[in-house]
């Protein structure tokens, strides 16, 4: 079997971007892209969005399933091959590595893991709907809460931790108020967050509904409002919102990678070499979501992607592979 010097597992913007720096290194790469593992597909987390506005370079926005064609097509351009299936197993305990699809097996020297990570999500029906047709339910406040609809506009954070918190502030610089919905009578974010919280409260810009679990979001083409039901009475009550945010944690998609990759305890790949992207088996690359719990962004991953080429070209390079 011919071994591949470089097979990078995932292709969002992280996987891509890698492949476009290797392919343009003369490195040949081989894109495992994806089928539908996580719940995801090739492309990534942004071909389940419309309009991003935030990616360096289109001052217009740019459609998300758009962009990630762009950054398939530029990979395609410089020699990068594609492989349209979901990596089930991997063996990185001897060299070369072994990387495995239902249908194909792969021998690698080395191997960049950009299989990103997947918003946990309330799995409602009008909340799937109405996040997949852009109609004002989000899981990323940084992406979407300056977009137009929302401002001056009441809306709602899901959550109760410290990223709800930030969240919910972020969105405060746009919306009328914030209200946190939150299924405890209590925070469970960090001391500094709560005291953030709290005196968003005493200003007026967030508010906190209690005891509290969404059952419905409601709309028709754009939402409404929330169905709530107070866990503690089971009473049900409608709250009218514009707009619906997500912060209940991500899952990043490392099951595959369990035994074999360290991870931190919420499964994030760790990078064993500080501003890199070095995982903890050598000739093991990370990228993008999958080893970022911060900023999970797509120019964020974009340039971890990059940098993940960059490493695995140079230590190829000192195993005498080019
Ligand atoms: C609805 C939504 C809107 C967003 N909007 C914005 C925005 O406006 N601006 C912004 O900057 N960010 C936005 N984000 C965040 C952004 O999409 C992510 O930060 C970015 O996509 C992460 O890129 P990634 O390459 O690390 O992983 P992902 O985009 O998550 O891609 C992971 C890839 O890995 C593949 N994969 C997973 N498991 C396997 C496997 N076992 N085998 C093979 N392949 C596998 C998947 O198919 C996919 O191709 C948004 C996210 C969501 C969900």
């Amino acid at each position: 079997m011919a071994v591949e010097k470089l097979v990078i597992v995932g292709s969002g913007p992280a996987g891509l971007t890698a492949a476009i720096y290797a392919a343009r290194a003369n490195l040949h790469p081989l894109c495992i892209e994806g089928y539908n593992a996580g719940g995801l597909i090739p492309g990534g987390q942004l071909m389940f969005t419309t309009e991003v506005e935030n990616y360096p370079g289109f001052p217009q926005g740019i459609q998300g399933p758009e962009l990630m064609k762009a950054l398939r097509d530029q990979a395609e351009r410089f020699g990068t091959r594609f492989i349209r299936d979901d990596v089930s197993a991997v063996d990185f305990s001897r060299r070369p590595f072994t990387v495995q699809t239902p249908d194909t097996t792969v021998q690698a020297h080395a191997v960049i893991v950009a299989t990103g990570a997947r918003a946990n999500w309330l799995d409602l029906e009008n909340e799937q709907r109405l996040a997949k047709s852009g109609g004002g339910v989000s899981a990323c406040a940084v992406c979407d809460g300056a977009l137009p609809v929302f401002r001056n506009q009441e809306v709602a954070v899901v959550g109760g931790g410290d990223s709800a918190i930030e969240e919910g502030s972020y969105l405060t610089k746009f919306a009328k108020k914030v209200l946190l919905i939150h299924r405890r009578d209590q925070l469970r974010a960090s001391k500094a967050m709560q005291e953030r919280f709290f005196r968003l409260v005493k200003e007026g810009k967030m508010e906190a509904v209690w005891d509290s679990v969404v059952v419905d979001v409601l709309g028709d083409k754009t939402i409404t409002g929330l169905r709530l039901k107070n866990v503690k009475t089971g009473a049900a009550r409608d709250l009218a919102c514009k707009g619906l945010f997500l912060a209940i944690g991500h899952t990043p998609n490392t099951e595959l990678f369990k035994s074999v990759l360290a991870m931190d305890d919420k499964g994030y790949l760790v990078l064993t070499k500080a501003g890199s992207t070095y995982a903890s088996v050598e000739g093991v690359f990370a990228a993008g979501d999958v080893a970022d719990h911060v900023y999970r962004q797509a120019v964020t991953a974009a340039g971890t992607g990059c940098m993940s080429a960059l490493d695995a070209e140079r230590w190829l390079a000192a195993q005498g592979i080019e």
